[in-house]
């Protein structure tokens, strides 16, 4: 593949910092991870940041840290990667999904009033909702936010798409509107530490939580433990946890890389506005924007109109493909994977979701595509549709 949908951005500086770490007193639990940590709370304006291993691992703890188990519900978006349910899962809970709004592909607030409404009356409210900044813009989060306080639920955002991004006057992570944010750090996300993801909150006790599943449910503070501390060298495992850490190798990355988040996030827009201009009058649907956010934009989904003799969007990403164009397609809806279906879901559930996903290609998209490869994806596309 020549031109790839997303990719990393490493620099020289950014190799630097990883072998200043290497060649230091700890490659894991040191100074490094609490430095990343800071800095992306106070870029956030979130008190507390924790870093893990990936945000796979970051959903699972949030919903740990809030409490998910058995017998609860976790209501998210089909239109997301299979984790933002799957961490419903992995705490013994069950998932259900809310339809996607037409023009954002985010959770529809208005369809989860709706299905609110009706699991109260059947006594099965959900007890999280998870919404994904689906492309990097955020959901309608002062609605979310209402509900949340009216139906008594609990708020993570899955904002592994969003780093970089705002909404209304804050920027994605606050958790103005949350209880837990997470981010992801995957390589074709807006920055990158390899693998790796952080939640972010700003209550003290979910922080405190979360670290604690993220190392074991170890604790080394008299604090937290049942009875007196035996000596320096005592810790108690006080919870079930995890082996979740970040290494500092990562975080010196994710720190190197953190500088260039705006400039990151401004390229973005500016290639996205070239496509919006180079599209305009081809039969498809640019990203529409909504103007209470402003998307980090790790995505640029278009929509294939179906032609006069049918739907074309296979042979339009075979086209695009088979041009050396590595396009992708975000997201199957985890409702129809085989697993979920096992669930009792089936397709027709999610119609908007469902509608939105047969018609969709992302176009590359990442801070390093150059025009001339913008220029050959949107000739390629052209020539498809002619
Ligand atoms: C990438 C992604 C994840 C998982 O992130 P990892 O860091 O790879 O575990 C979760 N949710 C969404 C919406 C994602 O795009």
């Amino acid at each position: 593949m020549t031109i790839p949908y997303g990719r990393q951005d490493v620099t020289d500086g950014d190799v630097a910092a990883v072998v200043d770490v290497l060649r230091s007193d700890w490659l894991t639990q040191g100074p490094v991870v609490p430095r990343f940590e800071q800095a992306i709370a106070a870029h956030c304006k979130a008190s507390q940041a924790v870093a893990v291993s990936n945000a796979t691992v970051a959903l699972h703890i949030a919903c740990r840290a809030l409490g998910l188990g058995p017998g609860d519900w976790l209501w998210t978006t089909p239109n997301t990667f299979v984790a933002s349910a799957n961490c419903a899962l992995y705490c013994g809970a069950q998932v259900d999904f809310v339809d996607v709004d037409p023009r954002s592909y985010n959770m529809d607030a208005g369809q989860l009033e709706h299905k609110l409404l009706e699991a109260q009356r059947l006594g099965r409210l959900p007890k999280i909702v998870v919404p994904v900044h689906f492309a990097g813009q955020s959901c309608d989060m002062r609605a979310i936010r209402a509900l949340a306080d009216r139906f008594g639920f609990r708020i993570i955002e899955d904002a592994s798409h969003a780093i970089g991004g705002s909404y209304l006057d804050a920027p994605v992570g606050s958790c103005a509107y949350s209880d837990i944010t997470v981010f992801s750090f995957h390589p074709v996300k807006i920055i990158t530490t390899a693998e790796g993801g952080m939640a972010l909150t700003n209550d003290d006790a979910l922080a405190q939580r979360m670290r604690l599943l993220r190392s074991h449910g170890i604790t080394r503070d008299a604090a937290d433990m049942d009875g007196p501390s035996e000596g320096a060298w005592y810790y108690q495992q006080v919870e079930l946890g995890y082996n979740y850490r970040l290494t500092e190798l990562q975080a010196a990355l994710g720190l190197s890389q953190f500088d260039r988040l705006a400039d990151y996030v401004q390229r973005r827009h500016a290639i996205a506005a070239a496509y919006d201009r180079a599209l305009a009058d081809l039969p498809l649907v640019t990203p529409w924007q909504h103007p209470d956010s402003r998307s980090a934009l790790h995505l640029y989904p278009i929509q294939v109109e179906d032609g006069a003799s049918g739907p074309r969007r296979k042979a339009v990403f075979d086209g695009l493909r088979s041009a050396g164009i590595g396009v992708n397609v975000h997201y199957i809806p985890v409702h129809t994977q085989p697993y979920f279906r096992r669930m009792g879901f089936k397709p027709g559930d999610f119609p908007q979701a469902e509608r939105y996903y047969a018609r969709a290609i992302s176009l590359p998209m990442y801070a390093t595509l150059t025009e001339d490869d913008q220029q050959a994806v949107v000739r390629t596309l052209r020539g498809l549709l002619a």
